[in-house]
């Protein structure tokens, strides 16, 4: 069966029109499926009974099954996922004051090898398609009470979104547009490792998503150690393309920096990383690191957090440091999925 997510309008429309349904019912399935948070088509019960019972037959709604639902104390809530093919991609709900963000995965495994990072312990496997982007954004709003709303999207779990953006730009045009998710493009989040060519390709979509850009080092001596791919792409070149997307888009950068004990975290690297950034319009979102059972990186100090916090703050840098939700249900990146497959079943 065809999984109806991967083209809504596309497929439902023309199947309609073949059964003789007026325009609007794509409009109402539209609805029941993003605004009435409806889990099957059953429950859209302003459709004829024939009908739902038809869409039912030719379509699926869901193409995955939650293997697991974890719940942390903070509200974090987190779906491991797994896929037709038997794939398992993770998800995650992070409930801040007004604020539900929803972390959602772009690939299953990642290629870009980064040392630190669960998600790319097994490289590759494949890439999502829309269908099972958009799946996770509405398998987490089902997990919201009635009067709760989603109100941004983080594209940082599992994967590089910029090695996936044919498959990811359909997905958040249906979380931005109205009858959509309704989720305006400054609050959705593309985190990428810097993929140039990928960054450029967005600009020229006149994207107005907002762009973050993993650094985790202030030179590429360095960079090169901690993220692979830099061994291609220079970070000249990777803050070259930020700026260019910047220009484009008259967003706010992010540019990401893992902290790991003893490796990135001095405030030498602290100046280091406040010179290469110099002026910029950005916002450095500093992640102390959440240990990966297995790799031998470790999360730094409190007190060089703090140093490495003031040096930022001193130069003049906006600094954010992630705050940690959801250590207790695994939720960084790539955790729980390792964790499942390390579990005889
Ligand atoms: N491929 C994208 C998205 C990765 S996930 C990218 O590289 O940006 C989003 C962020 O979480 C990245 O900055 C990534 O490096 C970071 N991250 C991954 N594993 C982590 C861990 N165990 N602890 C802290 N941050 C981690």
């Amino acid at each position: 069966m065809t999984h109806l997510l991967n083209a809504i309008d596309e497929q439902l429309k023309p199947w309609l029109k073949e059964r003789g349904q007026g325009g609007y019912r794509a409009a109402q399935v539209r609805r029941w499926l993003f605004a009435r948070r409806a889990a099957d088509f059953a429950a859209m019960t302003d459709l004829p009974q024939a009908l739902r019972e038809e869409l039912a037959a030719e379509f699926d709604l869901w193409s995955a099954e939650v293997a697991k639902h974890t719940v942390a104390e903070d509200g974090t809530e987190k779906l491991l996922l797994s896929l037709r093919d038997g794939g398992q991609v993770e998800c995650v709900l992070l409930r801040d004051e007004i604020r539900r963000t929803i972390c959602i995965s772009t690939q299953v495994g990642c290629g870009m090898g980064c040392v630190f990072c669960a998600s790319g312990l097994d490289g590759l496997q494949r890439n999502l398609s829309t269908g099972e982007i958009i799946e996770q954004m509405l398998r987490l709003q089902l997990l919201l009470a009635p009067e709760e709303r989603l109100s941004h999207i983080v594209v940082m779990g599992m994967g590089e979104p910029l090695a996936n953006l044919d498959a990811l730009l359909p997905a958040l045009v249906e979380a931005s547009r109205d009858d959509g998710l309704g989720i305006s493009a400054r609050r959705i989040t593309i985190s990428t490792v810097g993929l140039t060519k990928a960054m450029r390709r967005l600009s020229d979509t006149n994207s107005r998503y907002r762009l973050a850009v993993s650094l985790h080092a202030p030179n590429d001596e360095l960079r090169r150690q901690i993220v692979p791919v830099s061994d291609k792409i220079p970070l000249v070149d990777v803050l070259a393309e930020a700026d260019h997307y910047f220009e484009v888009s008259g967003r706010r950068l992010t540019f990401e920096y893992v902290l790991l004990g003893g490796l990135n975290d001095s405030p030498d690297h602290a100046t280091e990383l406040a010179n290469l950034l110099g002026r910029r319009t950005a916002l450095v979102n500093v992640i102390p690191y959440n240990p990966v059972a297995g790799l031998p990186y470790r999360t730094p100090t409190a007190a060089a957090q703090r140093s490495f916090r003031s040096v930022l703050e001193q130069r003049g840098l906006a600094v954010r440091f992630r705050h940690r939700k959801g250590d207790a249900i695994d939720a960084a990146c790539g955790q729980l999925r390792r964790r499942m497959a390390s579990v005889p079943s």
